[in-house]
């Protein structure tokens, strides 16, 4: 398809938070379970569609993330929200499983290099673990979300050629996913990219099933939303506050804000279902327990304006 004019655009957006999960497991603190609970429950209140809850891989793997069970157990689970748990394997879906979980995600790469450092397999071994867990997901009813990380650029092998992200996209489709994530993982992409990537997707997948995970390392995150709302899609991941730093890039931002996606796609007027001012208040809480400055810029314009009131 071609670019559609600003006029053209989607009018409602499914907007998917990250911070839980992405968010925390990228920050230096560790959370108590319980705060988990809380900001969860916080988020929840907020209208969103979709929020990444946790992950359940080998507790020694993630520190920040050993108590999915007790998360899932204890969380307020609001109808119509659909909470996704990351699950590596099939051991990691049977506890997913006895916990209640109903969404799931599966997590590759478009690199060989980074899905090595990252789960240490090539592309295809990934990809032939997940095609047990995720059909053994889809018999049990669960709904599944695939990922696909550096799909812009890696740190290892520079920018990434559009066909290495398709070739895994029609692998993971052919699974039968029900929603593919495509993640800029370290927020190198441009809106020319953007436009590339999602009409290519697009002939692998239908639209309503491209989810992209834009970074904002270098400022480019909102950019690249419009960008690919220009080819019609209409999922996109953010992370309360901009939780959630860039292990490639310390210091550097990660996870596009969900206050900042909020506040453009409102101001656009394309809906989103989504209480931005209760977002902001699930982002101060979880500020106030990580002790730190959150990054996003439209959640520090609306507490500043809230010091001056
Ligand atoms: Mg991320």
């Amino acid at each position: 398809m071609s670019a559609l004019s600003l006029s053209q655009l989607p009018v409602r957006v499914k907007v998917c938070e990250m911070g839980p999960r992405d968010g925390l497991q990228n920050e230096a603190g560790i959370v108590p379970t319980s705060d988990k609970i809380r900001y969860i429950d916080l988020l929840s209140q907020s209208g969103l569609a979709l929020i990444e809850t946790t992950s359940f891989v080998r507790p020694s793997a993630i520190p920040q993330l050993t108590d999915a069970e007790e998360v899932m157990a204890s969380i307020d689970r609001k109808p119509g929200v659909t909470y996704v748990c990351l699950v590596p394997n099939v051991r990691g879906l049977e506890r997913a499983r006895v916990s209640g979980v109903n969404a799931i995600a599966v997590f590759t790469a478009a690199t060989e290099s980074f899905t090595k450092r990252n789960i240490n397999m090539t592309i295809d071994d990934s990809l032939a673990a997940f095609r047990d867990v995720v059909k053994a997901a889809r018999a049990d009813g669960m709904w599944v979300r695939g990922y696909i990380s550096t799909a812009f650029g890696c740190p290892y092998e520079g920018r990434v050629p559009v066909e290495a992200v398709v070739r895994v996209a029609d692998r993971l489709a052919e699974m039968g996913i029900d929603e593919l994530s495509v993640g800029d993982t370290i927020g190198v992409g441009t809106p020319n990219q953007v436009v590339e990537v999602a009409g290519a997707l697009q002939e692998h997948l239908p639209v309503e099933r491209l989810a992209f995970h834009f970074h904002d390392t270098r400022g480019t995150a909102l950019a690249n939303v419009v960008a690919a709302l220009q080819m019609n899609v209409t999922i996109f991941d953010s992370s309360s506050g901009g939780l959630g730093g860039c292990p490639y890039a310390p210091g550097a931002t990660g996870n596009l804000a969900t206050e900042d996606l909020l506040y453009m796609l409102h101001g656009m007027g394309i809906e989103t279902g989504v209480d931005l001012e209760k977002v902001r208040n699930a982002s101060r809480f979880i500020g106030g327990v990580l002790q730190r400055d959150l990054v996003s810029r439209a959640y520090n314009a609306l507490e500043a304006q809230l010091l001056r009131a």
